[in-house]
């Protein structure tokens, strides 16, 4: 992972690297493998992994509390008239037009008088980016002191927007960041210089109220960003909320999440009152474009040798296989590494580092198969997933089907309205009665196949 701390005050930063890396080799997870992922953790990953915008057909809803708000939206950067020094390094970082979601939330958020926007979209729409240049073009570059506070659940996501802020303002070099993270010190007494400040609520708190290491009077710009992980976090609303009192009533507010639930809501007019609220409706997971397919089988070995039929029969580009516990992972791992296909394994008892790791070199092909259980099969999109493997059928504790991981694992192929498929690998009667209540719940019929039979393989191999 590459860090940038150009423009910014790395000397305040020297060792980030390092800083980061040590805590991700220190941060272990349980081995419980079906425990699911923190969502701070998760949507870190997502970041991480992330290669791109994700493009969603469904359009902007917007609801407008102030009838002075711009509601136009721009197909281009240069329409939104920002310095030309942000805009080389919006060019510079790939980004030709705006997303679906900046092309409304830009012209609001750089318009004056300023607005207050609160904006919900899932992650990797762009709101990160979005947010980032409305802050950046914000600023004044000749004023030494805070001028914009950025809110981030944790030390890592906090991060993460310093170095698309650190990308972005390339050309600006008078603009500089200072994170307000764990670890970060600043001499007793000093006033900060740097323009924008990102971090986490309780160390920005600190620094506002009890170290006064700057005026909260002279902010004018306040994002609270992934709210919908602040609203899960013990005291996190509350100190955001602490902190956005001793800001003056000028301030813009912009709220960001990738939900929208009612929590989240009214912590966001709590925050961002009079707002324009935008909302990216999410792709609903209809499982239209993915062709699901079972595969009786009467023992595990059995089901082996069905894996090894689907995968020499068709042109996989990349596999997902999910098991039902470690051990039956691990089993697979091993029977698939003997003949000598290169295969990776992502479970609970790595470190973030580690799965990441996984995830990057699964995501560049160097392994065309990930063999899983459950902790990975929510949240993570991998563009490239052409098909997914139930080597065991989601349950729940009482061994009924699993329906919502049913459609997170499966929703891992035929994503951005590509084509999918799903095979699940059953054994026995109990299995066939538990797919056929799958079917049911989502009204789509599960074709069976005939791995050993050579017409079916070929209809397998058309629907890639
Ligand atoms: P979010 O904050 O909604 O999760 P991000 O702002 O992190 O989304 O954007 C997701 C990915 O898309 C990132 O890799 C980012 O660099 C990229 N991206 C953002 N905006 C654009 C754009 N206008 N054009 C191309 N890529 C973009």
């Amino acid at each position: 992972m590459e860090t940038i701390v150009s423009s910014f005050h790395s000397s305040h930063f020297k060792n980030l690297e390092e800083v980061k890396n040590n805590h991700y080799m220190n941060t272990c997870f349980d081995n419980d493998d079906e425990k699911e992922l923190p969502a701070a953790e998760k949507s870190l990953l997502q970041k991480i992994v992330r290669t791109g915008l994700i493009t969603s057909k469904y359009d902007i809803e917007i609801q407008r509390r102030n009838p002075n708000s711009p509601l136009y939206s721009v197909k281009s950067f240069e329409l939104l008239k920002l310095h030309p020094n942000l805009l080389k390094g919006v060019y510079e970082m790939g980004y030709n037009a705006p997303s679906k979601i900046q092309e409304t939330a830009l012209p609001l958020l750089l318009a004056n008088p300023p607005q207050n926007l609160i904006a919900q979209s899932q992650s990797g729409t762009g709101k990160t980016a979005a947010f980032v240049l409305a802050m950046l073009s914000r600023v004044n570059p000749d004023l030494q002191y805070p001028q914009v506070i950025c809110l981030s659940p944790t030390y890592e996501l906090a991060i993460q927007t310093g170095e698309v802020a650190a990308r972005m303002s390339t050309y600006c070099p008078n603009i500089k960041l200072r994170y307000a993270v764990r670890g970060e010190d600043v001499v007793m007494g000093s006033k900060l210089e740097e323009q924008i400040i990102v971090g986490t609520p309780g160390k920005v708190l600190d620094w506002v109220t009890k170290y006064k290491f700057f005026d909260p009077k002279k902010i004018n710009v306040f994002v609270l960003d992934e709210a919908d992980i602040m609203v899960d976090t013990q005291g996190h609303q509350d100190q955001s909320f602490r902190i956005r009192k001793l800001l003056p009533n000028t301030c813009q507010m912009m709220f960001f999440s990738a939900t929208y639930g009612e929590d989240v809501m009214s912590f966001a007019n709590a925050i961002a009152p009079l707002s324009v609220i935008i909302r990216l409706k999410r792709e609903e997971e209809t499982l239209d474009n993915i062709s699901q397919y079972y595969v009786t089988c009467s023992t595990k070995e059995d089901k082996y040798n069905a894996l090894v039929n689907i995968y020499g029969g068709i042109t996989i580009g990349q596999a997902m296989i999910f098991c039902h516990t470690k051990k039956m992972a691990l089993w697979l791992v091993k029977q698939m590494s003997e003949q000598g296909h290169a295969v990776s394994l992502l479970s609970g008892e790595l470190t973030v580092q580690q799965r990441i790791s996984v995830l990057d070199r699964f995501r560049e092909g160097k392994e065309k198969v990930l063999i899983t259980t459950n902790v990975m099969s929510r949240g993570i999109d991998i563009e490239q997933v052409t098909i997914v493997i139930n080597f065991d059928l989601p349950l729940t504790v009482s061994r009924q089907p699993d329906f919502e991981t049913y459609l997170h694992r499966i929703g891992r192929t035929g994503r951005f309205g590509k084509k999918g498929i799903a095979i699940n690998l059953i054994t026995g009667e109990t299995d066939l009665r538990l797919l056929r209540l799958i079917e049911e719940h989502f009204s789509k019929t599960i074709k069976c196949l005939n791995t050993e039979n050579v017409d079916d393989m070929e209809k397998l191999g058309a629907d890639e």
